[in-house]
């Protein structure tokens, strides 16, 4: 049995458009869905193994990515969304009734992301989104119920996907909070 690391990668990685502008993020409602729109395109793209992000159902992984926060706005049902930790860094605020992730943001000026949101691309049904690039925090897969003996089977498929595994954040991601950390 093939690992499912997430929908967005487990068959087909869309490719990302040139150009792209953006989508509407909507939530699983079947009415009263929560709309977010969001006019960039995403950067940073990829899966993350860690407890705190959202994931489809039956998913390993979530796959999540940043635009500036500037570029995105609650469109409809505002009410429903509610935060699900505000202690945590990223403010998750999430659809009450679907339990959808609809963005993540960082209230903290002095956080290393600040001024990023935090967005799940695959609630768009528009196509184009900054593809997946590689997995985050891969060995948190297990604090969430994954056995540890799957490990090297779930790297491998991650490798094949061209989603190279790094159990915290990519090389480039992490040498921007050391900068940050360097310069503060
Ligand atoms: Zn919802
Ligand atoms: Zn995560």
């Amino acid at each position: 049995m093939t690992i499912l690391i997430h929908p967005a990668v487990d068959s087909k990685i869309a490719a990302t458009a040139d150009n792209f502008l953006g989508g509407q993020l909507v939530c699983l409602c079947q009415q009263d869905k929560v709309v977010v729109h969001v006019t960039a395109q995403c950067a940073h793209n990829h899966v993350c193994g860690c407890s705190k992000c959202w994931k489809p159902a039956g998913a390993t992984f979530a796959q999540i990515a940043v635009v500036s926060r500037d570029s995105v706005s609650v469109g409809a049902n505002g009410h429903k969304l509610t935060v699900i930790d505000s202690n945590a860094a990223i403010q998750r605020h999430a659809c009450r009734e679907c339990g959808a992730h609809m963005y993540g943001r960082i209230e903290n000026s002095s956080h290393p992301f600040y001024g990023l949101d935090f967005i799940h691309s695959e609630l768009s049904a528009e196509s184009g989104w900054a593809a997946p690039e590689f997995a985050a925090f891969v060995s948190s897969v297990i604090e969430a119920g994954t056995p540890p003996d799957k490990m090297v089977e779930i790297r491998t498929r991650l490798l094949e996907l061209g989603l190279t595994p790094y159990d915290c954040l990519s090389p480039p991601l992490m040498d921007a909070i050391a900068t940050h950390v360097a310069n503060n």
